[in-house]
């Protein structure tokens, strides 16, 4: 098995986990997880959005937290920012954020659904935002939803998904990654697309952000690994993923692939025990038990004593 000897981590349970959670999690305890979060090894972590407070009532303390969080040497911080005026809200703490994160769907419903606009008006506006976040000094990241199907449409043709990379290239984009927004994907598919990915997008990094959602997340992240892909978007804890179907589950969990990883020779760099208890503490802040399963089990090297 061809393998690359090392993949980067971009931890998004920050952002994508707990703007899913129901009940409010506390600024402070937030503040607390991204703290312990950035002292496990961890290079790249997405620690909130800039969307207006009464869409998702969550992150309303986006600022707050940016502005609390510690700035670590060697972590790359970002934060997701939907249009221009979440931009300029994020640039008031220009020095305490290194990356922008961008999004829309590659299905014309999910997206309408998803921020009332047609992929056409977004891809209008994302140029808008890369301009300005670069001109800021900022790296662009741009992730596409619904990238391996979509909950209304069904199937999503790949030359679409690559049609708007290729778009968001040209704006300026460093990094874009491949949502599976609802847990569609399966691992033959992946392979086929990310195996693609390079030749479509040359000198992007091609990032896979998987879900859970149909318990088929850590097969696709080996399908897109053996692919060539060596960035992959997770979640602390098993934390996030789309609301739909309702009950779904969430991106595949940090521990879960990082230990996958690790066991098959794969170095992430992240220290998997301090992870785990990064975890534990957000399964105690949160007040529920969470879908990882090396959070339950333990780590491999523990054996069976679950420590
Ligand atoms: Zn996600």
């Amino acid at each position: 098995m061809q393998l690359p000897e090392h993949v980067k981590i971009r931890e998004v349970g920050p952002r994508d986990g707990f703007q899913n959670e129901p009940e409010v999690i506390a600024t402070g305890d937030k503040v607390a997880l991204i703290d312990e979060l950035t002292q496990t090894g961890l290079t790249h972590i997405e620690i909130t959005s800039f969307v207006r407070a009464d869409v998702i009532p969550q992150l309303a303390d986006g600022a707050e937290v940016l502005q609390r969080m510690q700035r670590r040497e060697g972590v790359t911080v970002g934060v997701l920012i939907p249009n221009q005026r979440g931009l300029e809200n994020a640039l008031e703490q220009a020095d305490r954020f290194d990356e922008a994160s961008l999004f829309l769907s590659a299905s014309e419903t999910h997206n309408m659904k998803n921020v009332n606009r047609t992929i056409e008006q977004s891809l209008a506006g994302l140029s808008e935002v890369v301009t300005t976040a670069r001109a800021a000094g900022k790296r662009c990241v741009a992730v596409i939803s619904t990238s391996f199907g979509c909950p209304y449409e069904g199937h999503v043709d790949p030359a679409r998904v690559f049609e708007i990379a290729q778009e968001l290239a040209g704006f300026g984009v460093e990094e874009i990654g491949l949502a599976d927004t609802t847990g569609m994907a399966n691992p033959a598919q992946v392979a086929e697309i990310f195996a693609a990915a390079p030749t479509k997008l040359p000198g992007i990094e091609i990032t896979a952000h998987f879900h859970n959602t149909r318990g088929q997340g850590t097969a696709n992240v080996l399908a897109a690994l053996q692919a060539g892909c060596a960035s992959f978007e997770s979640s602390f804890g098993e934390l996030g993923g789309c609301p739909f179907p309702p009950g779904s589950t969430g991106n595949v969990a940090t521990e879960d692939i990082v230990s996958m990883l690790h066991e098959m020779g794969v170095q992430t760099g992240i220290d998997l025990e301090k992870y785990v208890a990064v975890s534990r503490h957000a399964q105690a802040v949160i007040g529920r038990s969470l879908g990882s399963h090396v959070l339950r089990a333990g780590p491999v090297e523990w054996g069976g004593t679950g420590r």
